[in-house]
């Protein structure tokens, strides 16, 4: 049984929560893409934990979590990350977490690269608001065929070392002449690769093997996204999106299972809209500077990884039909939904108008830049739903939000989260 769990909007739906919530009926949790530039907030009675690189279903003591291929890692945020996991007392070992010995190693370099360019970009006020990870650069050199994989750590042969110094030395030529910086010294970079070879030997294996038999033994299988479908390299919002394949048909493939078919695809749809960073964001349009101040401060709105403030707006139709639909979600969660409480009136995003004409289809390129909201706005409860468990608790004025959205998106709502805590959701099912 595979099934993905998936961001419908610009990220941050919440998916490392219900990737926590769901995780208890799964063997297994895998992540698919991404590297840790990303941000998963998870709070259960464990405590409140950022994810960054780790599978959400860490916090899970019976579940192995895997680290797939489709990831770029970057093995020093990796030790950091599970140092701090563990102080919270949580159990990491070789058997509760496995890393794919084809995931692409997010070099120091990348990471100095990333901060360059963006301070280069930032000279002239063009940055592009990275995150100065160095993902975009690591997945670069994945497609050049200029860096190492996980596997490579753990056999730092001669060969590597060759293949490692004309690395180094292309590199090189780009610090040093292009930006006046550094440059790498191959023997350090060399203790680099086997220090964190020798940290995670036990760690790093054929990730696809162990996934597929598990499968083959009737294992239950997750698949957790990092990003949401509107960062899609493909299918998102270039180039403001991620550098990878966030969307569910990619999940098999970057997990380790490329000849695996998905059994279910559950969407994660944030009850109003939110973007980090830069680039086309029409929700944001549809509502005052005061109204959007409100809403980032009624949802806690600032990235769990930088800590910048996020940009806001209202639930977006056009948008969210269209990230539904790439991520073929045969069900969504709604989340953050208590965040809309208090509001007396709830404005939604129901079309776009593009050069005078009115659309429901997601537009590409300076179509989308001059795009302008089409607002419905519809009652509001106006009192807390946080306390609710079951659908016959929501007020009315909620319910009729949700179907508005369902209908509108086109998909079941099947999930509908009111909390950050683990047990703060409600099961819809059916009417
Ligand atoms: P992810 O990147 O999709 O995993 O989402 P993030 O963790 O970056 O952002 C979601 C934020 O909303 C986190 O701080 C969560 O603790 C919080 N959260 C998740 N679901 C809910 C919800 O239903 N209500 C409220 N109020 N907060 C939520
Ligand atoms: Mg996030």
């Amino acid at each position: 049984m595979l099934t993905a769990i998936t961001g419908v909007n610009w990220g941050d739906e919440g998916k490392g929560r219900m990737v926590d919530l769901l995780s208890r009926d799964y063997d297994i949790v895998a992540r698919y893409q991404g590297g840790n530039n990303a941000g998963h907030t998870v709070k259960n009675e464990r405590g409140k934990f950022v994810l960054n690189l780790l599978p959400s279903g860490i916090l899970r003591p019976n579940v192995v979590c895997v680290m797939g291929g489709g990831m770029v890692i970057d093995p020093a945020h990796l030790e950091k990350e599970i140092a701090a996991l563990r102080e919270k007392g949580v159990q990491i070992s070789p058997a509760n977490l496995k890393i794919s010995d084809r995931a692409t190693v997010c070099m120091p370099w990348h990471v100095a690269e990333d901060g360059l360019e963006e301070d280069r970009l930032s000279a002239t006020g063009s940055q592009f608001g990275s995150t100065r990870r160095g993902i975009a650069y690591a997945y670069g050199d994945k497609y050049m065929k200029k860096t190492l994989r996980m596997g490579d750590l753990v056999h730092l042969d001669e060969g590597r070392k060759r293949h490692l110094a004309t690395i180094v030395e292309w590199k090189n030529l780009t610090l040093e002449r292009v930006y006046g910086a550094k440059p790498i010294d191959l023997e350090e970079a060399w203790a680099w690769c086997q220090k964190y070879g020798e940290l995670f030997r036990e760690y790093i294996c054929d990730a696809g093997a162990y996934l597929a038999e598990a499968d083959d033994a009737g294992k239950k299988i997750m698949f957790e996204a990092q990003l949401g479908a509107l960062r899609d390299i493909d299918f998102g919002i270039y180039p403001y999106t991620s550098s990878s394949n966030v969307i569910g048909a990619y999940a098999p493939i970057g997990a380790g299972l490329p000849g695996h078919k998905l059994d279910k695809s559950i969407g994660i749809m944030k009850a109003y809209s939110s973007c980090v960073g830069e680039g086309p964001f029409t929700a944001e349009r549809a509502m005052t500077e005061e109204d959007k101040h409100l809403l980032r401060e009624a949802g806690h709105e600032y990235g769990a990884a930088t800590g910048r403030p996020r940009r806001v707006g209202p639930f977006d139709v056009v948008a969210s039909r269209y990230g539904a639909n790439c991520q073929g979600a045969d069900e969504l969660a709604l989340t953050l939904l208590d965040v809309l409480d208090y509001m007396e009136q709830v404005p939604v995003v129901e079309k776009y108008l593009v050069d005078g004409v009115e659309t429901d289809r997601f537009p590409m390129g300076t179509a989308l830049d001059n795009a302008q909201p089409v607002v419905k706005i519809l009652p509001g409860w106006h009192c807390d739903i946080s306390g609710c468990r079951r659908w016959e608790e929501l007020p009315e004025a909620a319910k009729d939000y949700v179907r508005y959205i369902e209908k509108a998106v086109g998909r079941p709502i099947r999930y509908i989260s009111v909390g950050p805590d683990r047990d703060a959701c409600i099961l819809k099912d059916g009417e």
